[in-house]
């Protein structure tokens, strides 16, 4: 198991422990940012709960090819729809949870996004939660445990997926060659998740996106008026996500802050004589406010403009 995964040593034991041993609880939420695996590791769990081989998972018997294919009866992956995930999603999943599996002995849900679920939502999860059925596994993953109710987190085993440390880090990615600045652009970018890095790496065009990017945010700092819709409408035209471009700020105000407190720091030197420490302060609470309010369906545009003339106005 994990055999191509970079995991958490202390989170493989458990669930290696678990399939090992046939006992597998009723649920698991796996929580960590985005590009820390969470979602690899639910599925290899997954699969090798329903493989039916010795070596779990064996990735040739039905179970495992149906899983690779996404058409195992007994899984279920629930997505978001429309940027959450909705009452009437979970009301199905209660639905099917009483129907026996099909082809296994279990029935395995996973709910991804969970920290999109509203709090009806979560509620009405909190009713299958309350009444275990032995033959169904639940997987929460969420970006944080914050968004999700206390009931909920107190009923399922939590599995924390961290980000690398820079050594793991550069152990990780040793093999594609790198100089120590692209290690340390790519550790920045990537904040220490492996998953993402590894995406970075296969897409070049991610380093010159997010080049541009800050281009925009230091031309913002300067006071360039301009700049504000015009990253607004750049933003709009590439489909930038919401969550990235909150990231990419996140990652380039901290430098900044970084930058503002430590004279021999240069990325972000550039800018960070605009703005007082108490001011990047502020900012980088905003998009941390901003982060959390995403699942309410704001009018995300009109937010990250208000928030940029913010910065305009900030000395
Ligand atoms: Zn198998």
């Amino acid at each position: 198991m994990f055999k191509n995964i970079t995991i958490d040593e202390k989170n493989k034991d458990i669930l290696i422990k678990a399939i090992s041993k046939d006992r597998i609880n009723h649920c698991y939420i796996f929580v960590g940012p985005t590009g820390t695996n969470k979602r690899e590791s639910a599925i290899e769990f997954i699969k090798a709960i329903l493989c039916t081989e010795e070596e779990k998972p064996c990735n040739k018997c039905i179970s495992c090819v149906k899983i690779n294919n996404n058409n195992h009866p007994d899984f279920i992956d629930i997505l978001p729809t429309e940027n959450s995930i909705k009452i009437s999603q979970l009301r199905e999943m209660q639905r099917k949870m009483n129907i026996k599996p099909y082809e296994s002995n279990y029935k395995v849900f996973l709910i991804n996004n969970s920290e999109t679920m509203g709090i009806p939502a979560q509620n009405s999860l909190l009713k299958s939660l309350e009444e275990p059925n032995s033959r169904v596994v639940m997987i929460l993953i969420s970006k944080s445990s914050q968004s999700l109710l206390p009931t909920i987190l107190s009923r399922g085993q939590i599995l924390h997926f961290n980000p690398l440390g820079r050594i793991k880090f550069e152990e990780e990615v040793s093999n594609y060659n790198l100089n120590t600045k692209g290690i340390e652009d790519l550790y920045n970018l990537s904040q220490g998740c492996i998953a993402k890095a590894k995406y970075i790496l296969d897409n070049p065009e991610e380093i010159l996106k997010f080049d541009k990017f800050r281009d925009y945010i230091y031309n913002i700092i300067k006071r360039d008026y301009n700049k504000v819709f015009q990253f607004s409408k750049w933003i709009k035209d590439n489909s930038i996500p919401n969550e990235d471009v909150l990231n990419n700020m996140l990652i380039i105000f901290k430098n900044i802050l970084y930058a503002r407190i430590q004279v021999d720091i240069n990325e972000g030197k550039e800018v960070s004589d605009y703005l007082t420490y108490e001011s990047i302060h502020d900012i980088i609470q905003d998009i941390i406010d901003l982060q959390s309010s995403l699942k309410y369906n704001i009018n995300f545009q009109l937010q990250i403009e208000r928030l940029l003339l913010k910065i305009q106005e900030e000395k």
